[in-house]
């Protein structure tokens, strides 16, 4: 009705509007108007939504190659509401743009330049048939003429539009121009010939109603020869049309361009093949295309990925943003994220950028890294940002920078998820994961709802996709007759499980680094107790602190014997207090053995992974020498991240711990692999260490002289208390460190 009450309004206007129609606009203008459509399917993809839009609202759409007296045309013919003259018009001419949504269908071109831009690249002329009903059911036909051909013939220097119209047959009145308009479409459209009849004819080719466009002098290889090739290939194979153009259209591209197409690899085959790109060109097809009556195999893409994940993404927006982008009526907005994983076939991947439905950026790499993302595919339809006024990219505001970075977050979380469970699926198991599973979905060609099919071969699938399918072949009862709606999924739920999943992740992640930590790191304490054994007593498999210390005061000595007093002294300290660190603090003592074990264990993994220099073997620190602050500060950072973690998984696990444990201090676990609360409390302690011999590294020395370790190798109680006392009275000492027998 809002469509009707609009039509009843323009014609109103209408009325009072006679003369030739033009749109004041110089015939150069067409062509450079259509420049901006660097690749030719870009400019079908205009005449594709013009079908798609609501005023239009098509349910099928046929794309032809025809030829008319020895002429190529590509005829677009939809069985859309059609339109009335008025709007016709409108579509021909510059300076209107009166698309509004529709029940909640909006409108893809906010422009209203989309036909004229897209049909002038295509070809030079463009003609225009339309078949509507009006509210009196009276039968409405309109012919329009956009001819850049018959514009040169009589030297316009404004865009003239031959239009007229019929209703109930009969020539309207209401036009002084239609007589007139009649007879130069019939003149200067080289289709037919000269002939009132042929032009006519054409009506019978739309069905109730509908509009079908025919575009000829289809653009050439070379535009000034017209005995070269032309730019579409559309005899090579009928089921689709090519443009054999592509790599020369890429090489029209700016540099910058041509450097992103290169590293985006934008997908070859949508590039190159029509097919191929209408059948993602729409985020949930409703329109059925068909190319020279091959029917276009559409996907119902985000609902056929295996291992697919929903996710959301709520942008934040200006109030400015959501009145200027229309979203106020949404005051939830968000933007829903699947991800997935592509069909084995598909050799593209990355972001399926949709704006209102429409495919705007199509395997957008989001992560750089082929290898890391191969096959996986992120489909988001992105309303709140804005697409360029040929629907080929987006405007690169900050509402796109957020956008993109959150999305590229959320496509790392989906590998690193996926990756993870992988490789846990692969080692728990010893036959290989089973094939991912992928939903199969048809469209009915009657009512255009998407239905799932069930246990259908890949070959039964293609020869269905291949034929008209309707809802009463399906072999499910629950979705065989058109008035059933269309299967709706347990959105939240996945949204819920995909969310339990990444925890459930995080925490066997979290989990299985410290177990690591854990195990790994026994070997190499072991390897370094063996090392150590060598180069000093069997029985003692440390460093004895009168070795340590010896070596101390040699080098003290001999920096003294070269005079630097101060560089020395602060040098001694930093290396004792980095072996004071491979000691790992000393709170240890109170959860006997295990702590011991998990001290050394942490100490030995943190001194591996951070620096040779902070080595597990004290007499390789030795040998090594100084260690600078700002290794203290890395070593630090680690443990601390290191022990941010084991506090978010004893937080994760912690109901399943007992409670009556002795205030959480070395009591039973009924975890067993993991260790106790001491562990958190041991790496808290050790990174207070740190900090205290750093700063106790950087201070001056108080008196000149050199303090003996006053602990016997052979008694570790000795030695603890020791480390005890030093540390809290801001001595320096050089302890041993400790390894268990087993
Ligand atoms: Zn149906």
């Amino acid at each position: 009705t809002a469509i009707m009450e609009l039509e009843q309004q323009q014609q109103q206007q209408d009325l009072q509007v006679s003369g030739l129609r033009s749109a004041r606009t110089n015939p150069a203008y067409l062509v450079s108007n259509a420049t901006s459509h660097l690749w030719v399917f870009s400019a079908i993809a205009e005449l594709v939504d013009n079908a798609y839009d609501p005023d239009c609202a098509a349910a099928h759409l046929d794309i032809r190659h025809e030829v008319m007296r020895g002429i190529d045309v590509l005829s677009f013919t939809d069985d859309g509401r059609g339109m009335e003259l008025n709007r016709l018009h409108n579509m021909l001419s510059f300076g209107y743009c009166d698309k509004v949504p529709v029940k909640g269908h909006k409108p893809i071109g906010h422009y209203g330049n989309g036909f004229k831009s897209g049909s002038m690249r295509i070809g030079k002329d463009a003609i225009v048939f339309t078949k509507t009903r009006l509210a009196n059911n009276a039968v409405v036909k309109s012919v329009g003429l956009l001819s850049q051909t018959f514009l040169a013939r009589i030297g316009a220097d404004t865009i003239v539009l031959p239009i007229c119209s019929w209703v109930n047959d009969q020539l309207a009145e209401t036009y002084p121009d239609g007589a007139q308009s009649l007879s130069l479409i019939t003149h200067h459209c080289d289709l037919f010939g000269g002939f009132e009849s042929e032009v006519l004819a054409q009506f019978d080719r739309i069905g109730k109603h509908g509009t079908r466009i025919l575009i000829y002098n289809l653009k050439r290889t070379s535009p000034d020869d017209p005995s070269s090739a032309l730019e579409l290939d559309l005899v090579s194979d009928r089921s689709d049309i090519v443009n054999s153009e592509t790599l020369q259209s890429d090489a029209a591209l700016p540099a910058v361009q041509r450097m992103q197409l290169l590293q985006t690899s934008v997908s070859p085959l949508i590039r190159r093949s029509l097919k191929a790109y209408l059948s993602i060109l729409f985020m949930k097809p409703r329109l059925i295309i068909r190319i020279n009556n091959h029917k276009v195999r559409t996907q119902l893409m985000q609902r056929c990925l295996a291992k697919r994940a929903i996710d959301y993404y709520s942008p934040k927006l200006s109030p400015s943003d959501e009145t200027r982008l229309k979203l106020r009526s949404n005051s939830n907005y968000r933007v829903r994220v699947v991800i997935g994983v592509l069909p084995a076939n598909h050799s593209d991947y990355g972001a399926m950028l949709y704006h209102n439905n429409r495919l705007i950026l199509p395997y957008e790499k989001l992560v750089k890294e082929p290898e890391l993302a191969s096959g996986v595919a992120l489909i988001a339809e992105v309303d709140h940002l804005e697409p360029n006024h040929i629907k080929q990219e987006f405007i690169r505001d900050a509402n796109f920078r957020n956008c993109f970075l959150n999305l590229t977050q959320k496509l790392k979380e989906y590998l690193e998820l996926h990756r993870c469970s992988d490789s846990a699926a692969a080692s728990s198991a010893a036959a290989a994961p089973p094939p991912p599973s992928y939903w199969r979905w048809v469209q009915c060609d009657s009512c255009q709802k998407w239905r799932r099919l069930l246990d259908v071969s890949d070959e039964e699938f293609r020869s269905i996709e291949k034929r008209a399918w309707y809802c009463s072949m399906n072999p499910d009862a629950y979705y065989n007759r058109c008035d059933i709606a269309e299967e709706v999924e347990d959105e939240e739920s996945m949204v819920q499980d995909y969310r339990d999943a990444r925890t459930t992740a995080r925490r066997r992640n979290e989990a299985a680094a410290i177990r690591s930590l854990l195990s790994n790191s026994r070997p190499a304490g072991q390897s370094a107790a063996s090392h150590s054994a060598e180069s000093s007593s069997k029985r003692a498999r440390f460093d004895p602190p009168s070795a340590t210390s010896a070596a101390v005061s040699s080098s003290t000595a001999s920096h003294q014997l070269g005079g630097r007093h101060q560089p020395s002294r602060q040098e001694v300290r930093e290396r004792s207090s980095n072996i004071n660190s491979c000691s790992g603090g000393s709170g240890g003592g109170n959860v006997a053995m295990s702590s011991t074990q998990v001290e050394q264990s942490v100490v030995s993994a943190t001194a591996e992974s951070s620096t040779a220099a902070v080595s597990v073997d004290p007499a390789a620190v030795k040998r090594e020498g100084a260690v600078s602050a700002a290794r203290f500060d890395r070593v630090k950072d680690q443990l601390r991240s290191l022990r941010c973690s084991v506090i978010r998984l004893l937080g994760h696990i912690s109901s399943d711990w007992s409670t009556d444990s002795d205030g959480g201090r070395g009591g039973p676990v009924k975890v067993p692999e993991f260790p106790d609360q001491s562990v958190d409390q041991l790496l808290a302690r050790v990174v207070q260490d740190l900090d205290r011999q750093k700063k106790q590294a950087q201070q001056q020395p108080r008196d000149d002289g050199q303090k003996q370790p006053g602990a016997s190798s052979s008694n570790v109680a000795a030695v603890s208390d020791a480390q005890e006392a030093n540390l809290s009275d801001g001595e320096i000492d050089i302890k041993p460190i400790v390894i268990d027998d087993d």
